[in-house]
């Protein structure tokens, strides 16, 4: 469904893709469903999955990548969010901080973190979000101060995705009070400044890291400023195109694994002497899940599509991530109720489905964000 505009060399991407993640991931997935997965046994999963083109894609053949486009590299992400919502966080992450130290890190850093994330070994963690600055990113309050050649910095970070595995972080920091150009981003490696990391626990999500982050006078060489003083906003906006369309496969995967779930069921459950796939209402909701699946992707590719052709595309980033987390929100719920009371039980996907699918409209911006990007590319007003 949904997969007309693939070229035959997509298909074979995709589909060898598959077939890894059925034998080889499948049964991690299941073994693990909502445990924490240590370090050593998820870079062992990054590892495998980089060569079919997770976070390698992304990345310039010139820089040692495969240069597949995001278009394609958003396909083949789908395929893994379908396989598992954890470990696609995981890669989420660690893509956009690869795509970030490509196209912004001093040739230094690039040259050093670089090849670890592209073969799976390194994680790296993007640090923005604080106690009291999660929708108002421009307020961020860790503080880099100017010491010599260095930054002194302090401040806390919270919701930051792999942070347990992290080897790499790249923390925004306010470097001066100017309300558009106050924030800049460094990298800092764990070793040589180290910050300390706490696991946060939620609904869902809990086979992956979400930690909260502490830095504590925390030393780092003005060299490892990623981009230009002042530049992490701007910066951080068109990370936010790339991380949207991210999270929106996320949901896709997860929508399209409750829809296929659901159909499967309800072609072998019986109720009042049929098939429950004959009971019209049940026939409306998988037909209503299916537009919403196939409508998700069209919106994601989309945007995928502008990327890779050089169009700056805030507002379809928007609608795509805003779409596609909300209709997962109502698929998974479809699929619980086409569950039955199997629907909420640990024996049926369905019910982890659900809780990943609540957590997705949150992060990169939430669904209310994304309406308010969307209105003002639409009026030139903002209403934020
Ligand atoms: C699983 C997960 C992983 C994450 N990973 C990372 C990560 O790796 N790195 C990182 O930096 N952050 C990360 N985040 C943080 C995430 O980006 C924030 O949670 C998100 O931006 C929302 O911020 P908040 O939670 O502080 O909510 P708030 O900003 O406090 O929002 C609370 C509510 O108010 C609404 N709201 C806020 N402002 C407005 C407004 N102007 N108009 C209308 N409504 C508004 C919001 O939509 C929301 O409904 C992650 C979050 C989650 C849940």
């Amino acid at each position: 469904m949904g997969y007309v505009f693939r070229t035959p060399e997509q298909e074979m991407a995709v589909d060898g893709l598959r077939r890894y993640l059925d034998a080889e991931i499948e049964p991690i997935v299941r073994q693990y469903r909502d445990t924490f997965i240590a370090r050593e046994k998820m870079a062992e999963i990054t590892r495998g999955l980089t060569q079919y083109g997770l976070v390698s894609g992304v990345v310039s053949a010139q820089h040692g990548g495969m240069g597949i486009g995001w278009l394609t590299h958003l396909m083949l992400f789908e395929e893994l969010a379908y396989t598992s919502s954890d470990l696609s966080t995981v890669v989420l992450v660690n893509t956009g901080g690869a795509s970030l130290i490509e196209l912004l890190a001093p040739v230094h850093l690039r040259e050093r973190y670089l090849p670890g994330l592209i073969a799976g070994d390194l994680f790296i963690s993007i640090g923005i979000s604080e106690p009291d600055v999660g929708s108002n990113v421009a307020e961020v309050k860790a503080r880099a101060r100017k010491d010599g050649d260095h930054y002194i910095i302090n401040g806390e970070k919270t919701w930051i995705t792999n942070g347990a595995y992290s080897d790499v972080l790249i923390c925004t920091c306010r470097t001066s009070d100017d309300p558009k150009r106050g924030l800049t981003h460094f990298l800092l490696d764990r070793r040589e400044h180290p910050y300390e990391v706490r696991e946060i626990h939620k609904i869902a999500l809990n086979s992956q890291s979400t930690t909260q982050i502490f830095l504590s006078d925390v030393r780092v060489p003005a060299t490892n400023m990623i981009g230009h003083e002042g530049d992490a906003l701007k910066n951080t906006l068109t990370l936010f195109e790339r991380a949207r369309i991210h999270v929106g496969a996320q949901s896709l995967g997860i929508s399209r694994r409750a829809l296929d779930e659901s159909v499967r069921y309800s072609q072998t459950r019986r109720q009042h002497g049929k098939r429950i796939a004959g009971h019209q209402l049940i026939s409306a909701m998988l037909a209503e899940m299916a537009t919403r699946v196939d409508a998700s992707r069209l919106l994601l590719q989309r945007a995928a599509a502008m990327i890779d052709a050089g169009i700056r595309c805030d507002m379809e980033a928007a609608m795509a991530k805003y779409f596609a987390t909300e209709a997962a929100v109502t698929i998974a719920r479809q699929g619980v109720q086409i569950h039955g009371g199997n629907g909420v039980t640990t024996e049926f996907l369905v019910e982890k489905l659900a809780r990943e699918a609540i957590m997705i409209p949150i992060p990169d911006g939430t669904t209310e964000i994304q309406k308010l990007i969307i209105g003002r590319a639409l009026t030139g007003i903002s209403a934020l």
